[in-house]
């Protein structure tokens, strides 16, 4: 049996595991020596017992050829000879049904019937013992199925091309042990017998069989049946039979009629097989000296064929692409192919077939022979087998005449019988002895060992040997050394080391090289060391093993490798050093490196002098070695150094290609042919020139011919294959489609496979998805033989790699069941991912999934552990290696010029030049050892997070260090004996390189209200003086006595223990002097930097981010919100800076030196946690529009910017004393852009800072988003002055009374300084989306939220506190009216400034004006009929988690409406009993008030689960709740109130008069509905159907982000097609009415218009809509083309940036990469900064991803820390950066965690963002143990965590409940254009 790997093609191997011979074992330790040793073992359990003989069967088979229910019945009769008296028959059988009443043993009694299973015994039992010496006749009549299996007799099929019929063939494979599952028989190979077989078939079909007809009969009916003239003597697995309606073409051109068959259609493909075959076969016959021993020979190719051939005694089967060649369609590696592959098969038979191994342990035996001798026959060697090598070597040392007499010995010897390898080497040195006897001059080269000894020592023992060469250049001598070379040369074993093998030792030297290539061996070496003497001098070179005829790697010292180097690279003709060696030399010099045995650097330089290389073989040895790399690199940054590198070898014979693509002519031979396929496919691949434009064009030309391109296809045949692989690649689902169609049509075998290659090659995710669930399905058109190879195709790609990881992981059940019952093939698939696997983390994943799998691993055992092994290996060699390949990558890229020599390849190659590239490609395959003593990778990181807490409150000597254990849930809390009432802060900043620190002293002045021996406040990071501690009696100046201190590092607290009381009622003041350190890490007082424009230098600042709890990180202080006091702060500043606080400057003083000394005001009474300053050297602009003196701060080069803030701030300050009826406080107002910020904007009293986009703006480059959002932001934090500042909530739990607030009144003050902007709308749908989505969490959590311990304050800043916060409170407004509203505001205000409230202070005051107002006017509407109190209603909604679904039931006769309401949760079934109600204020409307009265007045409240509401519309009018969706509730209608919706939305003018914002209410309505499971998918989608005809923004904006979901749900898997479909055909009807897409914003353009426009050409560039992408990369290279600087002018309109810059990375690979990365360096404006970092996340490369992410953790590359979590977002948001950022994520998580302390609370949204997209129960499982594993990474995290894992679990359940039914919806409506 052949199996192959053959150059693109690669069949799987289908041997049973134990008779495995994979060619890469030797290097591993898991290795088996060629020849196992069972049979020295007692007889196993698994063999027959030797107790009967089979001489003879007779078997007849009938078969029944009915597609889906094809059977065979048959009948044995064997006759067997007893050798030892038994009374059981034990034989083989499986899968058979056996007739066992009608079985007969001769004439004795059976008493009974077994099946072992386990073994595939039938044992029938015998009432008396048959006697030995006597013959019986054993008859079983059977029958059996004939599955689709490939093994046994199976059946296969193929499409007729005339009738489209599908035909049914029947046919064999019967190797190693499947003659068992044909019929009953004894299936080992030393039970030779002869066979006679009886065909029995119907009409229209033929039959063969291994022996010619001898007669046909006709039965009944339509029945025939065939018999076949009696076999020679011959083993189970040989025997062949196959039933088709085949043609054939025969020939008789000697003693043997040759048949070739095939489909009809076929046919005339076989002929070159028939016409080689002959002239192999009289090779043979010549070369054995011992004639074929059969009448015939058929051979016969099948559609489907688990292997590359079998050699079937006179019936060889194969599969297609391994026996028809086209001319001129199939190229000529495919006849190559054929050639070599009907050489092996014909050579089996006589070593084999004549000659038979006794048992498969010698199996080498035939394979090795027949793949050497097949390569005598053919001119070509082509094999994977190491036997080979051996044999070969055996030729060398014996020489060509006696090797070939000693196999004619063995053959004559053993015919038609069995024989162990022993057996051959006996005739070997039979024949040695006579041949030198006979004539004197033979010239064997010296050997005292016999040919026994010398090849035990190569085939009893696993792995080959290393020679170490080290010369003495003084004494022209070389020490030889040999040992077991293994890749793990540091965890090889003692048996190793101990292996010695018999080696040939050639060699010679430059001035031998020229005239003497002798490969005889010069001495045999079988000892450990060897001396060689006599070697040239100094300079010259030693090579050794002459022309790599033996097997063994070579070894030199440093300084012979340096000579060898040299010689290749400047040496005419490589300094004649043969072609083989160079090809030896490469592989060796790698496989060393690999091994630790020579330096990387060393390979790799002399990998250089590839540049002048023109010869085939060294350069597939040199990719072999190079496509290691290529996986090792390929995800990671690496790979980019490393793609040039090779481009900068290939450049130079690309150039030398006279025309890349040209057909080849008749004069190229074939190694010219292939160079020029190998270096096109590399060049292609590696970006050389423009030899992918090429391949591209020439394919284009194909799809674009006016003929049927199944008929005529213009790409040269050889290299089809790359052009096809390129078209795909860049072709996107079109290319994919048009080449699947080919591979569908095509009739040619080799044909078909290119195609299929091709298809693995696809760039988009969802395709390569869609691919392999393909394979999975015969129906597809992907036949089960090629299962296996789908899956390597995908996997072995950089980006394949993900999917078929996933694929296998979470399919393997599938996998298991699809291949049965070769289960071996799932070893395959687990070889084919690991091959990419290169992380610890894989290691762990592949190791995890073997543990949970071993039900399906149990056929797969041994490549399982090579795989193991082998992924092991790699995680070795990339922390070994992979930091100095890369450096010297680098470094060579950026020294060699690419000069380029002349000339063209030449030179044929020998039969034997092949012999080193197989010796080359066997052996390194990516396969290697493992070590035990890896311990790689960094540990920096671990320190590095333990660093957090050792200097976390590092305290002076004094220090009694005691954690205190947080024992009842307010410890952290501080306790409330002492309230401050002043701080004088006084702080020197040390902004220096090397020293960036602070020194600071804070007076407390504190009121004591309880006696207390003890301080207690925060401090956090900071050194403490302890020693100058001092607590003084504010009234006395008495000094207390302190008795220790302590740190209690959990609670962030610092605690004075005094010796004497603090007394109630007494003021003390506390004074601590401490120093801190001025980190980057965002938090308390750090330090940011910008580089200086004109000089370049980087400038430092220093700045404070207190909120929630990090002023303790700045100054020791009570560190509570409620604990507010009067601030003077006294700032310390070198002269240059600037500083600034809170309050206006009160003095500066100077001081010794360059230092000054700032005197601020003292404050109002605040919160710790609003205290700021900053130390700059900023600019600043002024204004003092009114009472209020307003600057804004920013960089010097940036502060033109801040005009826009400084414009609109004053506008909006004014807005809000207006609204809230309350004086801004302060006297001024300084906002600051600080480069380095973690949030968005600092509320600070007086003080606000900002990250720069969101106060910086710049007209003409920012666009008009960014000025909305830098508005928004701005009157956030001005909202905040009053909400937040001047009246604060008492604790966290009520944060979202400042957020909430501020982002409701946001909107106001926004739409008030920008009327045009429709605001309020924009950001209340806005909030209400996000809450909508969020709050249906199980685990959302209530407005107002207990908080446990101090971590959890963080996690409150999230959409429920800014957005739910502000959509209730707008809901308050809408249900009070705007007058109550406010006044009740401004009571609230009045009665708690410079005070702390919670929310019931807020409601009381609103109750209280509500019952006012309505008492002064009882028109006032604020009283809506069943309003409860004010906190009742907000209770209802504050306090519980979650917003109603109100259920609507009409009645249509009556005109009533049955509601009743719910909590709304996604997951509708898994939902806990939820009781909650709400108080809901109902408002509704129908067509007839639509158009009069919106009115979003409640009409009434419902409190209740179910309410009625009458007098509502007739039967055919619709009914809406919510009006202008002002509250916060979902409504599910009745099935036909939806359809009445949907038509009014589609069909009518105006949408039906259907309020903009309730459209899109209706849009998330239905789509979440659905999700939840309360609405038919079908119906949510058929509304979704109308947004062809929507034109406005809002629905739009609700669609999108619904629509995203379905973008995340579908891209992983075949889905994402149809849903693109289906998304273009709603986007296309506004993308065309866009007059010119990517026009720029003109006057007249509103704001929500410009955001429109933006939004629709995202998306339609993203689905493919029309021209947008190639209009959006047009647009983008003007920008690159222009020959003004792109950082001055840039021709984009600057709305659109976003989008068109994310195109052309998209579809721009490096360059388009790197020219955006330089813009983004080199941008001065923040809002273009954003743009172009999340541009570089859409990337398709994945190298530049995995690089991108890297640089994020890292902040000297220029990407600051605050944006490390934008670019995870903006890779992990696409299909193929996903897989980046989750493996990122997965693996780096310790270095992500050290990267944001302390704001360790950002892991929670990776995670999140992560678990967007994961949506099966795989994924589900993933991140269950990611968070699990991980959870010290995660503490701060919690409800973040909790809330992603519960979108894992929705997702999968959307994903198992809906996907099948989304997807089946969307492909059958995807390509409508207009709705009825
Ligand atoms: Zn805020």
């Amino acid at each position: 049996m052949a199996s192959f790997s053959i150059g693109i093609e690669s069949v799987s191997p289908s041997a049973p595991s134990f008779t495995t011979l994979r060619v890469a074992e030797p290097e591993l330790t898991t290795a088996n020596s060629l020849s196992a040793s069972t049979t020295a073992l007692p007889t196993p359990s698994y063999r027959l017992p030797g107790d009967l003989r089979p001489e003879h069967y007779t078997l007849e088979m009938k078969t029944f050829l009915d597609g889906e229910n094809s059977r065979f019945e048959g009948r044995v009769l064997i006759k067997v000879n007893c050798e030892k008296d038994t009374s059981r028959v034990v034989l083989h059988s499986t899968d058979l049904l056996l007739n066992t009443d009608k079985v007969r043993v001769g004439d004795k009694e059976i008493t009974g019937h077994e099946f072992d299973t386990q073994n595939e015994f039938y044992i029938i039992k015998l009432k008396e013992a048959l006697k030995s010496g006597s013959k019986y006749v054993i008859e079983i009549p059977f029958e059996g199925n004939l599955t689709t299996s490939l093994k046994g007799y199976y059946r296969s099929s193929y499409q007729d091309k005339a009738t489209g019929d599908k035909k049914w063939v029947a046919t064999t494979q019967f190797e190693a042990i499947d003659a068992r599952r044909a019929f009953p028989c004894f299936d080992e190979p030393a039970m030779k017998a002869v066979f006679q077989v009886n065909m029995i078939r119907r009409k229209g079909f033929t039959s063969i069989s291994n022996m010619p007809l001898a007669k046909s009969v006709q039965l009944e009916d339509d029945w025939f049946r065939d018999e076949y003239v009696e076999s020679v003597r011959m083993s189970t697995y040989l025997v062949a039979f196959v039933v088709s309606d085949f043609a054939h073409l025969e020939s008789n051109p000697g003693n043997t009629t040759f048949r070739v068959w095939a489909r009809q259609d076929a046919i005339e493909q076989a002929r070159y097989s028939l016409e080689i075959g002959p002239k192999i076969l009289d090779f043979f016959e010549e070369y054995f000296n011992v004639p074929y021993p059969l009448p015939k020979m058929d051979m016969i190719a099948l559609p489907d064929f688990s292997a590359g051939a079998m050699e079937n005694w006179g019936l060889v089967t194969y599969r297609e692409t391994a026996m028809l060649y086209e001319e001129g369609v199939s190229d000529l590696n495919a006849k190559e192919r054929v050639t070599s592959v009907v050489a092996h098969e014909l050579a089996h038979q006589w070593f084999g077939n004549l000659v038979t191994m006794k048992w498969w342990d010698d199996i080498w035996l035939n394979e090795g022979f027949a793949s050497y001798v097949q390569g005598l026959g053919t001119d070509h060697l082509i094999v994977l087998i190491i036997g080979y090598l051996v044999l070969r070597m055996l030729n060398y040392f014996l020489g060509e005449e006696t090797f070939r007499r000693g196999v004619g010995r063995y053959l004559k010897t053993h015919k038609y019988g069995n024989a162990v390898q022993d057996a051959l080497w006996a005739s070997f040195e039979e024949q040695s002895r006579d041949d030198s006897a006979r004539d004197s001059s033979r010239k064997e080269a010296p050997r005292d060992a016999t040919v026994k000894e010398i090849m035990d020592s190569w085939t009893l023992q696993t792995g080959y040997p290393v020679i170490h060469v080290m010369r003495n250049y003084e004494a022209g001598t070389a020490e030889l050394t040999q040992s077991r070379f293994v890749t793990d040369w540091l965890g090889r074993s003692s048996d190793d080391r101990e292996s010695l093998w018999w080696v040939p030792i050639s060699y010679t030297d430059p001035s031998n090289a020229l005239l003497d290539m002798s490969t005889k061996p010069r001495f045999w070496m079988n000892t450990s060391n060897a001396t060689l003497a006599g070697l040239p001098k100094k300079d010259q070179w030693l090579l050794l093993n002459v022309n790599a005829t033996a097997l063994y790697r070579i070894n030199y010292d440093a300084e012979n490798w340096d000579l060898l180097a040299t010689a290749l690279r400047t040496e005419k003709n490589h300094g004649g050093i043969p072609t083989l060696n160079r090809v030896q030399i490469i592989d060796d010099a790698f496989s060393l490196a690999k091994a630790g045995l020579l330096e990387y650097n060393l390979a790799l330089n002399l990998l250089r002098y590839l540049r002048l290389e023109k010869e085939y073989f060294p350069w597939r040895a040199a990719f072999k070695n190079l496509e290691y790399l290529s996986r090792m690199t390929q995800r990671g940054g690496g790979f980019g150094p490393f793609r040039k590198f090779v481009r900068t070898l290939l450049t130079p014979v690309y150039n030398a290609l006279d025309e890349p693509f040209k057909p080849s002519v008749a004069v190229d031979t074939i190694p010219q042919m292939k160079l020029r396929a190998k270096v096109l496919d590399w060049s292609c691949s590696y970006g050389v020139s423009d030899c992918e434009e090429k391949a591209v064009a020439l394919f284009k030309t194909w799809q674009k011919q006016s003929e049927d391109p199944d008929v005529v296809n213009p790409i040269p045949v050889e290299l089809r294959g790359l052009v096809y692989c390129k078209a795909v690649e860049s072709g996107g689902e079109p290319a994919w489609d048009f080449v699947w169609k080919r591979f569908l049509g095509s009739n040619v075998a080799a044909e078909k496979s290119k195609l299929l290659s091709a298809l693995g090659c696809a760039r988009e995710m969802w395709l390569l998805h869609r691919f392999l669930d393909m394979s999975l399905n015969e129906t597809s058109g992907i036949r089960k033989q090629d299962v296996t190879r789908v899956f390597d195709l995908v996997a072995t790609s950089s980006r394949g790699f993900y999917i078929a990881k996933e694929f296998l992981f979470s399919r393997i059940k599938d996998i298991h069941s699809y291949v049965s019952p070769d289960f071996s093939q799932v070893g395959d698939y687990i070889e084919g991912v690991s091959r990419l696997m290169s992380t610890k983390n894989d290691l762990e994943q592949i190791k995890q999934f073997v543990e949970l799998n071993s039900e399906y691993l149990n056929d797969a055992k041994y490549a399982v552990k090579q795989a193991k092994e082998n992924v092991e290996l790699n995680v070795q060699w990339h922390s070994r290696y992979y930091p100095t390949v890369i450096q010297w990558f680098s470094s060579f890229a950026s020294k060699e010029s690419s000069t380029s020599p002349d000339g063209r390849p030449h030179g044929t190659m020998g039969s034997i030049a092949l012999v080193l590239v197989l010796f080359t490609a066997s052996f390194a395959c990516g396969q290697e050892i493992v070590s035990a003593a890896s311990e790689p990778l960094s540990t920096s990181t671990a320190a590095s997070v333990e660093s957090d807490l050792s200097t976390a409150n590092s305290l002076a000597a004094s220090t009694t260090a005691s954690p205190v254990a947080a024992s009842n849930a307010t410890s952290y809390r501080l306790p409330e004996n002492l309230r401050p009432e002043h701080y004088t802060l006084e702080i020197k900043t040390f902004l220096e390189e090397d020293n960036f620190r602070f020194e600071g002293r804070t007076l407390i002045r504190v009121i004591c209200a309880e006696d207390t021996s003890k301080v207690v406040l925060h401090s956090r990071g900071l050194n403490l003086t302890t020693d100058d501690v001092n607590v003084t009696d504010n009234a006395t100046g008495h000094n207390l006595q302190i008795a220790g201190h302590e740190i209690d590092a959990e609670n962030s607290f610092y605690i004075i223990h005094l010796s004497e009381e603090l007394k109630s009622g007494h003021k003390y003041i506390i004074d601590i002097p401490y120093t801190g350190a001025l980190t980057t890490n965002l938090a308390g007082f750090y330090r940011s930097s910008y580089k200086d424009k004109a000089t370049g230098t980087t400038k430092w600042m220093g700045v404070t981010q207190f909120e929630p709890v990090d002023a303790r990180r700045a100054f020791p202080c009570f560190d509570e919100p409620a604990m507010k006091a009067v601030f003077q702060v006294n700032m310390i500043r070198r002269k240059g800076f600037t500083s600034i606080s809170n309050m206006p400057l009160a003095k500066s003083v100077q001081l010794e030196d360059d230092w000054f000394r700032d005197e601020y005001v003292e404050s109002v009474r605040m919160s710790t946690y609003l205290v700021a300053f900053v130390v700059s050297d900023f600019a600043y602009l002024e204004s003092t529009p009114g009472n209020t003196t307003f600057r804004v701060w920013a960089r010097p080069d940036a502060i033109a910017q801040a005009s826009y803030s400084l414009d609109i701030a004053p506008k909006v300050l004014d807005f809000f004393e207006d609204y809230f009826n309350v004086p801004y406080p302060l006297p001024k107002m300084d906002m600051i852009a600080v480069p380095d910020f973690s949030s968005g904007a600092m509320e600070n009293w007086g003080l606000v800072t900002y990250r720069e986009t969101a106060m910086l703006h710049e007209e003409g480059v920012s666009p008009a988003s960014s000025k909305e959002s830098v508005t928004r932001v701005v009157a956030h934090e001005l909202a905040h002055q009053w909400f937040g500042n001047l009246v604060t909530m008492k604790w966290w739990d009520d944060i979202w009374l400042n957020e909430g607030f501020a982002t409701y009144v946001a909107a106001l003050g926004t739409s008030h300084a920008q009327p045009t902007w429709n605001s309020l709308e924009d950001q209340m749908t806005e909030s209400l989306l996000t809450v909508f989505s969020v709050d249906s969490l199980q685990s959302s959590h209530s407005v107002s939220n207990n908080i446990k311990n101090a971590n959890e304050i963080w996690q409150l800043f999230d959409a429920i506190s800014y957005s739910k916060g502000a959509i209730i409170l707008r809901m308050m407004n809408h249900f009070l009216g705007e007058g109550t509203f406010r006044r009740g505001v401004n009571r609230y205000l009045k009665a708690h400034q410079f005070n702390n409230a919670a929310q019931d202070a807020l409601w009381a005051c609103l109750e209280e004006q509500a019952q006012l107002d309505s008492a002064k006017d009882p028109e006032n509407k604020s009283a809506a009929p069943g309003r409860a109190t004010v906190k009742e209603i907000m209770d209802s909604w504050t306090l519980q988690t979650g917003y109603p679904v109100i259920h609507v039931m009409r009645n249509y006769e009556a005109g009533t409406a049955e509601l009743t309401q719910n909590r709304f949760v996604t997951d509708w079934l898994g939902r806990s009993s939820d009781e909650s109600l709400w108080w809901v204020p109902i408002s509704y409307t129908d067509p007839k008030n639509a158009l009069l009265d919106i009115s979003t007045k409640p009409r009434f409240w419902m409190s209740t689960s179910n309410a009625t509401l009458t007098d509502l519309p007739k039967e055919d009018q619709w009914l809406l709740l919510n009006v202008n969706a002002t509250a916060l509730y979902r409504i599910n209608y009745d099935l036909k109130n939806w359809e009445l919706l949907s038509t009014a939305l589609r069909t009518e003018k105006n949408h039906g008069g259907i309020p903009g914002l309730n459209r899109a209410q209706l849009i998330d309505d239905a789509l979440d509905l659905a999700r939840a499971g309360l609405l038919e998918y079908s119906s949510a989608l058929n509304l979704l159907r109308y947004l062809r005809q929507e034109r406005e923004y809002l629905p739009w904006r609700a669609a999108f982000s619904n629509l995203a979901y379905f973008t995340r749900m579908t891209r992983r898997g075949a889905g994402f097609g149809p849903f693109r479909n289906f998304m273009r055909t709603l986007l296309t009807p506004i993308y065309e009415e866009l007059d010119e897409p990517l026009r720029a914003r003109t006057a007249d353009d509103t704001l929500p218009q410009t955001k429109h426009r933006s939004q629709i050409l995202s998306w339609s560039c993203t689905m493919g809509v029309s021209d947008c992408e190639a209009r959006a990369t047009a647009l983008f290279k003007t920008w690159q083309e222009q020959s003004e600087d792109p950082d001055v002018v840039n021709p984009i309109p600057v709305d659109l940036r976003g989008v068109v810059y994310c195109a052309a990375v998209k579809s721009g690979g490096q360059p388009t990469w790197d020219f955006v990365w330089k813009r983004f360096l080199g941008s001065n404006v923040g809002a273009e900064k954003g743009k172009l970092l999340s541009a570089l996340g859409c990337a398709k490369e994945m190298w530049l991803l995995h690089r991108y992410l890297d640089m994020s953790l890292n902040e000297t590359t220029g990407i600051r820390k605050q944006d490390a979590l934008s670019v995870f977002y903006s890779v992990a948001r696409s299909s193929s950066g996903f897989y980046v950022a989750r493996e990122f994520l997965f693996t780096r998580i310790k270095d992500i965690h050290a990267f944001f302390k302390p704001k360790f609370n950002r892991i929670g949204r990776f995670v999140g963002a992560i678990c967007e997209s994961m949506n099966t129960e795989y994924d589900l499982n993933q991140i269950k143990s990611f968070i699990d594993l991980n959870a010290e990474y995660l503490r701060d995290s919690k409800l973040q965590v909790k809330q992603a894992l519960e979108n894992v679990q929705l997702n999968a359940q959307w994903h198992s409940q809906h996907h099948k039914t989304v997807t089946e919806w969307l492909s059958s409506h995807a390509n409508e254009q207009y709705f009825a």
